[in-house]
């Protein structure tokens, strides 16, 4: 199944284990650690048996940009909202979507750190953000908890998806996250040169936009229209070009 578990900067081998073993359980065999603080494949197994096929092919990448470079979808995870809008969805209202995009390209699901969750900057990047319901005492789960709920309701809905939708000839297939980072940076330098921000803050404005396209499934064909729009702005600014006449 083309669903990558992407564990940011896991903190705890014991956890990892606890990952593995959740993935096994639940038919998911993608995973790749962002900069762990340990990574032994061989106490793993111990840990988690049968499930070498998880662990000798799990990717170890440097920086989170790096793990998700290849996704056309990618969904965070947390325990609570945080104070930016962001498109806050649960497991089950979104497995079945989840699973949809996976047949188009690779989703990736991340999971924060065990201390202090997934960076804001983090969840930038995501699309949307699982948050799994839980007691408001208690709302913050185990790792590896997490993972297997979120790995149980793709494996409930799995069961009954339906057939795939027909897609045009001519389609290009989701825009990948490292497609729609080049387009977000050249709609910010679109926006710089026009002095759209003012005393607006880029970080704010940017993390909006990000809301609102995160809620679209764009192809590759649009981020290159969004990102030639920024570039546009740019060009003509620099250029000094008087806006054309009607
Ligand atoms: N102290 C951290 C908790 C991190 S728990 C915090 O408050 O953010 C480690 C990871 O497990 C989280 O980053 C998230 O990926 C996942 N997780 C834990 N509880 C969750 C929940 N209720 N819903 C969705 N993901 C959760």
């Amino acid at each position: 199944m083309n669903i990558t578990v992407v564990l940011h900067e896991p903190q705890d081998l014991v956890n990892i284990a606890g990952v593995v073993r959740a993935m096994a359980n639940m038919g998911l065999e993608r995973l790749t650690l962002v900069d762990p603080a340990e990574f032994d494949p061989w106490r793993i197994a111990g840990i988690a048996h049968r499930t070498g096929h998880i662990v000798e092919n799990a990717r170890v990448a440097a920086t989170l940009e790096d793990a998700l470079a290849g996704a056309t979808c990618v969904v965070g995870t947390s325990a609570r909202p945080r104070t930016a809008q962001r498109n806050y969805r649960r497991p089950r209202d979104l497995a079945a979507r989840i699973l949809d995009r996976a047949r188009d390209g690779e989703v990736a699901i991340v999971f924060g750190r065990e201390d202090r969750g997934l960076s804001n900057e983090a969840l930038d990047r995501c699309h949307e953000v699982l948050v799994i319901p839980t007691s408001p005492a208690h709302a913050s789960l185990n790792l590896a908890q997490a993972v297997l709920l979120v790995a149980y309701e793709l494996f409930l809905a799995g069961a009954g998806a339906p057939p795939r939708l027909p897609t045009g000839k001519r389609s290009l297939g989701p825009a990948s996250a490292a497609e729609l980072e080049e387009m977000y940076r050249a709609l910010e330098a679109g926006l710089v040169s026009i002095d759209f921000f003012k005393a607006r803050k880029p970080e704010s404005v940017m993390r909006v936009l990000r809301t609102i396209f995160g809620r679209t499934t764009l192809d590759a064909h649009e981020a290159r229209l969004v990102r030639g729009v920024g570039y546009e702005m740019r060009n003509r600014v620099e250029r000094g070009d008087a806006p054309p006449a009607d």
